[in-house]
């Protein structure tokens, strides 16, 4: 079994497609011109990025292609977000990128009632005033894959911005019918490469620029663009576009022959809720750590996660299962297992039957 058929922390990063490697390859090489250059090499590198703009703005349903801007990932897209945007609120599920620029600035926090951050009746905002500045919610959740609307927030919201990094390229996803005016996305996350991600403006609504000194990306954010990774990126976003149903398929499979395979076990939960991106496992076992399983499994040759990979060596509790779980030692049994294109149904079973055993062995012997 080889060692991509037995990764499962797709949700940290995923392995590269060939087929974008492949594309990104001649840009690495011969193809070396500065995408703003007036000479052959630069045009045809400004054409690769265009092609690239239009087709992650077909992935995620922009408008027009100059919606996209592209950045080194989404804790760029986020941060500038935040920052652009302090008079904001933000669910206590968002990754760090969110969190940490929006308590710097001040940003409150959206009421919820355990998983649900829908607006109860008639909600009005503390401080007495009809709209906040911006809303931030995120579509899919990093840790345990539960899947949010920020539409319910619109009325509430000057702008509304969501990260779409664990539902871009995944589950199907249209800014239109979000109704969003921001949106943060990787392409690491669906086999794109690492380092360039992208921030969707709404009809270039008005935001600060990130990075000044030059008019690439309409000034917003100066800097010689990463060409090969923007090529690799916009045919990530085409293969993704094309394969989504498949993909979604193949993660619903995975999900379920893994949960199959590790049966019936005591004191072992599935968290996430009802509504979760089949691309996201996250299991709670009382009486064991989530991180012994993990270096458990890695012996065994399988590649998961006791959390977001990002904060896997903060020794803090990890933010969004406090925000659910008021157990610690349901918190501390937490492992993620993240599907992506490279797994196989083989992997997955016996994934599962090494969790059974596992964590059979390590609740007898209570570490
Ligand atoms: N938001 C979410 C939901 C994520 O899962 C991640 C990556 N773990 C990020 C933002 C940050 O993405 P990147 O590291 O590519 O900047």
């Amino acid at each position: 079994m080889g060692p991509l058929e037995t990764y499962f922390d797709n949700a940290s990063t995923s392995p590269l497609d060939p087929r974008v490697f492949d594309a990104m390859l001649p840009f690495l090489r011969e193809e070396c011109g500065n995408a703003h250059s007036v000479h052959q090499l630069g045009l045809r590198a400004r054409a690769a990025v265009e092609r690239a703009r239009e087709q992650v703005a077909e992935l995620v349903g922009a408008e027009d292609p100059a919606e996209i801007v592209f950045t080194s990932g989404a804790t760029e897209s986020n941060n500038w977000v935040l920052q652009a945007f302090p008079d904001a609120a933000v669910s206590a599920f968002e990754h760090a990128s969110i969190r940490v620029p929006a308590a710097r600035s001040g940003a409150v926090v959206l009421p919820h009632k355990g998983l649900d951050v829908v607006p109860g009746p008639g909600f009005q905002w503390e401080d007495g005033r009809r709209t906040r500045n911006l809303v931030s919610l995120m579509a899919v959740n990093n840790e345990i894959g539960t899947i949010w609307d920020p539409k319910p927030w619109r009325p509430f919201a000057d702008r509304v911005h969501s990260d779409l990094t664990q539902a871009v390229g995944k589950i199907p996803v249209d800014v239109r019918a979000l109704d969003l005016d921001f949106a943060s996305f990787s392409a690491h996350k669906f086999h794109g490469p690492k380092g360039i991600g992208a921030l969707y403006i709404r009809g270039m609504e008005s935001i600060a620029p990130l990075l000044s000194g030059g008019d690439q990306e309409n000034g917003l954010r100066a800097g010689t663009l990463n060409v090969p990774a923007i090529v690799g990126m916009g045919e990530a976003a085409r293969i993704a576009a094309a394969e989504q149903p498949s993909n979604f398929e193949q993660a619903e499979q995975l999900r379920q022959i893994t949960l199959d395979s590790i049966g019936n076990l005591a004191d072992f939960r599935v968290n996430g809720g009802h509504c979760v991106s089949p691309f996201i496992l996250s299991l709670s076992f009382l009486g064991i750590e989530g991180e012994t399983l993990v270096i458990e499994l890695d012996h065994a040759g399988f590649a998961i996660s006791s959390g977001a990979a990002c904060s896997a060596h903060n020794r803090e509790p990890s933010a969004v299962l406090a925000a659910i779980e008021p157990d610690d030692a349901w918190r501390r049994g937490t492992i993620r297992i993240s599907f992506g294109r490279t797994n196989t149904p083989e992997a997955a079973e016996r994934l599962g039957l090494h969790i059974r055993h596992a964590v059979q062995t390590l609740q007898k012997l209570k570490i």
